[in-house]
Order: C-alpha cells, then sequence, then structure tokens
C-alpha cells in the first residue's frame, strides 16, 4: 500500500497512542464509558492522583506516599513516574524510550509544584532515565525554567545523575526495522536476509509481521493532597523516529502540564504538536477556573484542538487524524479527562484505589477514521 510520507505520520501516532494504553492497562475498570461529558463531579474526595493509563502503578505509589508518609505531591508523582521512566520495557519514556530518527533516545519533560508556584523542564535530554527529576532539580537549583539538549545533560551531570545508554536492545531494533522500512530504493532490506547489512551488534528480527507505526507515549500525572495542594508533571520520549531536536509539549509548561494551586492542574499525552498550539494545559485549567468540571474542561480543549488543526491532519469530515488525551484534577479533588476517540483510559488512585477509568470521547469507535497501515515490501 502506498501512502504520502505526510498522511504516514498523521495516522501512526494516532494508531500508536491506542497501542500503548492497551499494553499499559492492566488493572481492573471501574465506571462505564460514556462519550458524554455530564458536568457533574465524578468524585470530590481528597487525596486524588490522576494520570494516564500507564501511570497505574505510578498513581498508587503516590497516594500513598502523600497519604502514609506525607509526602509533597510534588515528590510523589515524581516517584510515581520515575517507575514507567526506568523500566525498560516501557518504550515511551526514560529508559527503552523509541528514539529519533538517528537513533538516539531524546527524553522532555516539565513540572509545576503548586503551593511554592514553581516550575521546571527539560527538553531533547541525552543519557539521563528520569527527565522528570532533572526538571525538578532545574525548578530546584536554577533560576531559570528550561534547559535544553546539551546544556540539559551537562547540567544532569553537574547535579549527580547517572549517565547511561537509554536506547534498549528493543528499541534499536524496533528503530532499524522503521529505518529499514523508509524508503523502499534505498539499500536496506526489508526482510531477514544473509545479504543484510550487519546491524551493530545482533541480528535484526525482521521475520516477524512488518508493520511499521510511529508510537507516542508519555505519562502526565497531577495530585492534591487532604490540605489542597497540587502539583503536575509529564514526562516523555516523544514521538518515536522524531527529527533531532524535535521538542514535544510535554516539556512546555502551559501545553504539556500546568497546575495552579488555587484552581487544579491539567496535562496531555498524544501528539504534542496539537497541544501545543492550543496550550492544553493551561486552557483546561483556565476553563475550570470559568467553572466547568474537569471533564467538561478537557473535552472544550480537544473542541479547541480540533478547531486549530490543519487541514492535512483531518479527515474528510473534520476528524482528526491523530490522538490527543487530557487530564485534569480540580483543587476539591473532582477529576476528569477526555480523548477524540473512544477506548482509552486513565488512572486513578483515590480512597477507593488505583483504578483504570474510561475518558469521555468526543467520536465512537465506529467513527474512528480508517488507519493505513505501512508494510514493508518483501524480500
Ligand atoms: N505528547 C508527546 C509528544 O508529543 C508524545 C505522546 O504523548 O505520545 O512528545
Amino acid at each position: 500500500m502506498e501512502i504520502s510520507r505526510r498522511k504516514f505520520i498523521g495516522v501512526g501516532a494516532a494508531a500508536a497512542a491506542s497501542l500503548t494504553l492497551d499494553r499499559t492497562a492492566r488493572a481492573d475498570i471501574l465506571g462505564e464509558a460514556s462519550g458524554s461529558v455530564s458536568g457533574l463531579t465524578r468524585s470530590a474526595t481528597r487525596p486524588v492522583v490522576v494520570s494516564s493509563a500507564n501511570g497505574i502503578r505510578g498513581v498508587a505509589r503516590a497516594y500513598d506516599m502523600i497519604t502514609r508518609q506525607n509526602a509533597d505531591t510534588l515528590d510523589a508523582i515524581i516517584a510515581g513516574v520515575n517507575i514507567q521512566e526506568l523500566d525498560p520495557e516501557d518504550q515511551s519514556v526514560g529508559l527503552g524510550g523509541l528514539p529519533n530518527e538517528e537513533g538516539v533516545v531524546q527524553l522532555d519533560a516539565s513540572c509545576m509544584h503548586g503551593p511554592t508556584k514553581r516550575a521546571g523542564a527539560v527538553g531533547a535530554l541525552e543519557d539521563i532515565a528520569t527527565p522528570s527529576l532533572v526538571a525538578k532539580a532545574v525548578m530546584d537549583y536554577t533560576d531559570h525554567i528550561m534547559l535544553v539538549g546539551a546544556g540539559a545533560k551537562k547540567f544532569a551531570l553537574e547535579m549527580g545523575f547517572k549517565e547511561q545508554n537509554l536506547l534498549t536492545e528493543k528499541s534499536r531494533r524496533d528503530w532499524l526495522r522503521w529505518k529499514a522500512c523508509l524508503n523502499p530504493f534505498d539499500n536496506w532490506l526489508d526482510t531477514r536476509s544473509d545479504s543484510a547489512p550487519p546491524p551493530r551488534t545482533t541480528s535484526i528480527p525482521f521475520d516477524d509481521p512488518l508493520h511499521v507505526k510511529f508510537t507516542t507515549g508519555t505519562i502526565n500525572m497531577n495530585a492534591v493532597n487532604a490540605a489542597g495542594d497540587m502539583s503536575s508533571v509529564t514526562t516523555t520520549s516523544g514521538l518515536s523516529w522524531k527529527v533531532p531536536g524535535r521538542v514535544g509539549d510535554s516539556p512546555i509548561i502551559g501545553a504539556g502540564q500546568y497546575c495552579d494551586n488555587t484552581v487544579g492542574a491539567a496535562g496531555s499525552t498524544g501528539r504534542g504538536e496539537a497541544n501545543i498550539k492550543t496550550c492544553g494545559g493551561f486552557l483546561i485549567v483556565e476553563f475550570m477556573r470559568q467553572g466547568m468540571s474537569p471533564d467538561e474542561a478537557c473535552m472544550k480543549t480537544i473542541d479547541r484542538v480540533i478547531a486549530m488543526t490543519e487541514r492535512r491532519l483531518l479527515d474528510e469530515r473534520g476528524r482528526p487524524l491523530f490522538d490527543l488525551q487530557f487530564y485534569a484534577l480540580a483543587k476539591d479533588g473532582r477529576f476528569g479527562s477526555a480523548t477524540a476517540y473512544e477506548g482509552a483510559r486513565f488512572a486513578v488512585a483515590d480512597s477507593q484505589g488505583a483504578r483504570l477509568v474510561p475518558m469521555p470521547f468526543k467520536f465512537s469507535r465506529a467513527e474512528r477514521p480508517q488507519m493505513p497501515e505501512v508494510r514493508c515490501r518483501r524480500a
């Protein structure tokens, strides 16, 4: 099948975000899926921790730290996202994250601490597995908010973070498979072959079905404690196979996450380019400030994203050819989310335990545009 490169980029991101969710969605689901946004509160107890579905283990840890150890909300949620950052099996954040088009893992993260009104961020950080902690160090130890690239790495090393190779074998193979399938006229063979160019250390397992996808994945996590203090954090390896130096929405304060201790916190996962133009994290908090419920604020921001999307990324009926999810937590403990397409879930931990909850959606599964697959040619 031949599709244009532009279309490939758009739909690849969409297809992959749901993959990430499927892989991580292991907990019980409570509640019913619903496309409607009621405006009624889901709950209003505190403390509460909410995150993207891949943070299901993290919300449990953060909630535990807040309730049992009286931990600061930012320390707790960073400890929560560290689980995924340090897990080599998770290819969407930290160690094992999928690399850029040159095979280099570049990480983005940002955080906000509500009570002290501070923020920190890093972009395109290499060789350090926990960018969320580096973002916090920028916040704690400098007069700046964001460090990027070589400067961010130098700072991290000075702060005592350990340098390590973040490209796992699995991610390296996925990257090579993608690279080999990019161009039918290049010198890479697409299936196992004795004449295939030798990979760095081992042979490439090109004998499995050759579907190549762009992959997205990120964790956003937000918390409120019993006193109503709040924090937010987002961490990611960004869009796989990205152009080196590309920075997504995750490290952008006001896009990937935002926290105002008087109102609430919010963040996102999914196609960062769509969120940056909308300042999604900030907009959700502003909508909550105007009186909207977390669900309503998230859905209204999805609407804004679609309204701000260029034609090439919409289908003929104006539906987005990508996925984007928003998560929100109000100061009083109400939480919510929204996504364009049915099927996604998000993680919540409160007095009822840690669980995955279906996200309100704008379009049903049946309305999801057909996502063409990109297949390698056979040798
Ligand atoms: N938002 C991230 C980015 O654009 C990717 C993702 O969440 O999947 O870098």
